[in-house]
């Protein structure tokens, strides 16, 4: 790993403000501010410094959010659609506006590079762009003359104040993802970030106000387990969509779904890319390193694991190692990095476990992050990249989500003992091929079990007006979000049978079970 300009040292110790400042839940449409000591700490990753304290909310919070957000249900729900999406456009031009902003909070709080941040920021207002021309897509379908004098339709309605929790990884898509849908369909919303990275979803509150959204349809609550649990125990909230780990996510789908609300969860993923013979390898090799670094392995589409079929392996590896050597680490907000730092001190050494872990198992350590130290951010959380090859189906490194910048290259024979680790592994959430072989491509999109699958694209996100979603223990719940399926989650479908007679006809009185004649 090299740093070719020479390092200088992000806002530290010496730059900190002399009072820090403090994140404001969102209730209501306007900040609700909490004394010092309802706070916990905001770290900028690459200097390891606190940079801002956020709200450690629970049920009082969650109650009133809920409240104000029952309470805007009813105007909202019956807004005309087009005024509805008026404010979605207005929201649109204030997210563009302030993109770069907004990129700038995601890199000081979670530590992924500004360019990184700006994509991420994008990618998340096609949702919004979306989110704008629902009132198409909320249409229903209306089939006359069922029966004499009989017409029927269905409608789409909302389902009442709904809930979204997120992830530190994505802190502007991830939410952006979930809650414009929920909105556009007439839900109010309550949505809690995670308190690691909140900056973004702050300065979306503070732009729907300013696009003139109603008091109470966007609400933040901030929080941990507390806020969570109120959220999944609160009897007036219908829907919640969770975007996290397994273990939390499964726990919000339990307890949701025995509460009788519909809850989606999507969750944890550990992805593999098969590269057959046939590939072409410099494409390849750009594409492992790209998916498996990236925001430093913290993407839960990155490919964590590269399955090579046959020799590949003789191929690809020394092309990667080529470009493992020029990846430039530090800084997010520095030009020219490509790997910003992990996003907390805690993780960033369980993914120095997981290193250790895989040594111990017995894959060929190639490349090993764990001695990188930022020359002039030595607090910072940073990691260098790790590569291991030989890694095999029994090691945990293999089985386990690992969520840092570390990679595994796994050999297979042939297609078809490729095929089947990937469709034996507990996670699916996306995969790829790569290949120059049309029909093998072909052959794998048919046989593989995993919901998102790219050909020849490492890291196959959906685009924001498609559904995303994964399947096993990557999702609970029968419906991705985003898309078709996150317009039929956040509403509920009424089949109304209508009868206007004809002036004068009036049929006899039957007991008999009405027909449709
Ligand atoms: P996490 O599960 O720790 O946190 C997710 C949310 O749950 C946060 O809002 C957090 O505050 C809350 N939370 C955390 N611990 C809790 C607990 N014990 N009880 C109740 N609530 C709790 O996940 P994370 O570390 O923020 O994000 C990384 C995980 O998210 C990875 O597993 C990644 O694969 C997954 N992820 C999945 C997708 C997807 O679409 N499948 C997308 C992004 C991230």
């Amino acid at each position: 790993m090299t740093t070719e300009v020479a390092p200088v040292p992000v806002q530290g110790p010496a730059a900190a403000p002399a009072s820090l400042p403090i994140l404001s839940h969102w209730i209501a449409g306007s900040p609700v501010e909490v004394l010092p000591e309802q706070t916990g700490p905001i770290y900028n990753p690459a200097t390891g410094q606190v940079i801002a304290r956020v709200p450690r909310g629970g049920a009082p919070e969650v109650d009133a959010a809920v409240a104000a957000a029952k309470a805007a249900f009813p105007a909202w729900r019956d807004m005309p659609l087009i005024a509805r999406s008026q404010l979605f456009f207005a929201f649109r031009e204030l997210m563009w506006q302030h993109r770069k902003e907004l990129a700038e909070l995601i890199t000081r709080d979670h530590g992924k590079t500004f360019p990184d941040a700006f994509a991420e920021v994008t990618r998340g207002i096609e949702t919004v762009e979306f989110a704008c021309g629902l009132p198409v897509q909320l249409a229903g379908m209306m089939t006359p003359n069922v029966a004499t004098d009989v017409d029927a339709f269905t409608l789409r309605g909302p389902l009442g104040v709904t809930a979204a929790i997120t992830p530190f990884n994505f802190p502007a898509m991830v939410p952006l993802w979930i809650y414009p849908i929920a909105m556009a369909c007439g839900n109010t919303m309550v949505l809690k970030p995670s308190s690691h990275t909140p900056g973004a979803t702050q300065l979306q509150a503070e732009l729907w106000k300013e696009a003139g959204l109603p008091a109470g349809v966007f609400n933040i609550v901030y929080g941990g387990r507390e806020a969570v649990s109120a959220i999944v125990e609160h009897p007036d909230i219908k829907a919640i969509q969770f975007v996290g780990s397994t273990a939390v996510g499964r726990y919000v789908y339990e307890e949701g779904t025995k509460r009788g609300k519909r809850v989606g969860a999507y969750t944890s993923a550990k992805n593999a890319m098969i590269v057959l013979p046939d590939a072409d390898m410099e494409l390849t090799a750009d594409a492992a390193v790209a998916a498996g670094y990236g925001s430093a392995g913290e993407r839960c589409m990155a490919q964590t694991l590269v399955i090579a079929v046959g020799d590949t392996a003789d191929k690809l590896r020394p092309l990667m190692l080529d470009r493992i050597a020029k990846l430039k680490v530090g800084p997010g907000m520095e030009p020219g990095m490509d790997m910003g730092p992990i996003y907390t001190k805690e993780h960033r050494a369980s993914v120095i476990r997981w290193i250790d872990k895989g040594e111990a198992e017995g894959a060929e350590l190639v490349v090993d992050g764990r001695p990188f130290v930022h020359p002039a951010n030595p607090e910072g959380f940073f990691l260098g990249v790790t590569l291991f090859d030989h890694v095999t189906p029994e090691m945990e490194i293999y089985r386990e989500e690992i969520f840092g910048p570390v990679l595994g290259i796994v050999h297979a024979a042939t297609y078809d003992e490729a095929l089947s680790l990937i469709n034996g592994h507990k996670y699916a959430n996306g995969t790829a091929i790569f290949t120059t072989d049309g029909g093998a491509a072909r052959r794998f999109k048919l046989e593989v079990d995993v919901p998102m699958i790219g050909v020849n694209v490492p890291i196959p996100v959906p685009a924001g007006y498609l559904s995303f979603g994964g399947s096993k223990e990557s999702a609970l719940g029968d419906l991705a979000m985003r898309g078709e399926d996150g317009i039929r989650f956040f509403t509920q479908q009424k089949m109304v049978t209508e009868r206007w007679p004809e002036p004068g006809r009036r049929a006899a009185l039957s007991l008999v079970f009405p027909g449709n004649s």
